[in-house]
């Protein structure tokens, strides 16, 4: 099958055919159909986080099931689905507690067995146990969730990863109240997704900030009450100003060590900031301790606290009544032979959202 493969920090992927084993035990085979290009995927070819190469990268992707594998009865070929990385085990502790998208022993392939994908013998990475810029991708059926067929498979495929991270970062990490204030920092696809999931959780008022007008005008189509241009004015400042003192709720979804210390400064005494976004591994994001005796939360969120075959569906349907909006954040679709230039589009801060079709 036809795949990008991923060989070396900062270089372009490269357009190759390899293998893909058949389902084993609880696989299920799925065809890709739309996969987005996802920032995260970005992280790993900057170097900014390591990975053992070659790789198929892409993980947020939804398909078609062709094929499953002995054990699975949940899934048959012909049905639409989407992809998730939050595979969990069932058994492990966190499983059990109804944290599944902390689990502690995500089902995938040993070292000793034969590798999902290969070339000429040698064993490819699986990024994120998907690897969606790839024609098919062999996945374990709780890392799958079934779909309408009536969805449409880009708009799923932003809910495969994107959308799900920040929806449910304020829906189900931060637990967003009726009437309150939030702030979003990054108006890329995961934020406009807080953003959006803010607005469904029914914040009174809620701040994008970002240093991209165009960014900013989406921000407030999807849901936003008011921006700040962060390239103009102090983000912190201005956020206390609009809201007497700092927001309840603060987000950062893009990655950096200062827009994250900006957030846990810029909510109110027993305010919460919330971590999205990847900061670089060994980077350190200092807060003044003093803060604590003002009861300032800093936590993190994961994959927005998933419980994906939950959550996923309901997304679909909120999608379907208009009150979370993704036809808006596609931006551009493309074949899997554009991605290197949608990486370079997604660091410039062009688009929202690209999503690779298949078909
Ligand atoms: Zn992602
Ligand atoms: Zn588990």
């Amino acid at each position: 099958m036809k795949a990008a493969v991923f060989h070396q920090v900062k270089q372009p992927l490269t357009i190759e055919q390899i293998e893909i084993d058949d389902p084993g035990e609880h696989e299920v085979l799925v065809r890709t159909v739309a996969s987005g290009v996802c920032h995260s995927d970005l992280h790993f070819v900057e170097g900014l986080y390591p990975m053992r190469t070659p790789a198929v990268l892409g993980h947020e992707a939804a398909g078609i099931v062709e094929q499953v594998g002995a054990g699975v009865t949940e899934f048959k070929k012909g049905e639409h689905v989407i992809a998730c990385l939050s595979v969990f085990c069932g058994h492990c502790e966190r499983c059990l507690s109804g944290e599944t998208w902390l689990c502690r022993n995500r089902p995938t392939r040993g070292a000793n067995q034969t590798p999902r994908l290969s070339k000429a013998g040698e064993g490819l990475t699986q990024f994120a146990n998907i690897g969606s810029y790839a024609e098919r991708m062999l996945l374990h059926e709780n890392g799958v969730v079934k779909m309408d067929d009536d969805m449409p498979f880009a708009q799923a495929a932003l809910i495969g990863c994107g959308v799900t991270t920040g929806v449910g970062a304020a829906l189900n990490t931060a637990k967003v109240q009726p009437g309150s204030t939030v702030a979003v920092f990054g108006a890329g696809g995961v934020g406009l997704a807080a953003i959006q999931g803010a607005r469904i959780a029914g914040a009174r008022k809620i701040i994008a900030v970002d240093m991209v007008e165009h960014k900013l005008a989406t921000a407030r189509d999807l849901g936003a009450t008011d921006t700040v241009d962060a390239s103009l004015q102090d983000p912190v400042e201005k956020i206390r100003e609009m809201t007497g003192g700092g927001a309840d709720y603060t987000f950062e979804a893009i990655g950096l060590k200062t827009v994250a210390e900006q957030c846990f400064e810029a909510i109110r005494p027993g305010g919460t900031a919330t971590i999205i976004g990847m900061i670089p591994v060994g980077e350190k994001v200092e807060i003044p301790g003093s803060a604590l005796l003002s009861e300032k939360k800093l936590q993190g969120s994961s994959m927005g606290s998933n419980r994906f075959k939950i959550d996923m569906p309901r997304y679909i349907e909120l999608y379907r009544q208009g009150r979370l909006r993704l036809d808006e954040m596609i931006t551009k679709r493309t074949p899997l032979e554009d991605i290197n230039d949608r990486f370079r589009a997604m660091k410039d801060g062009e688009v929202a959202r690209s999503v690779i079709m298949f078909e």
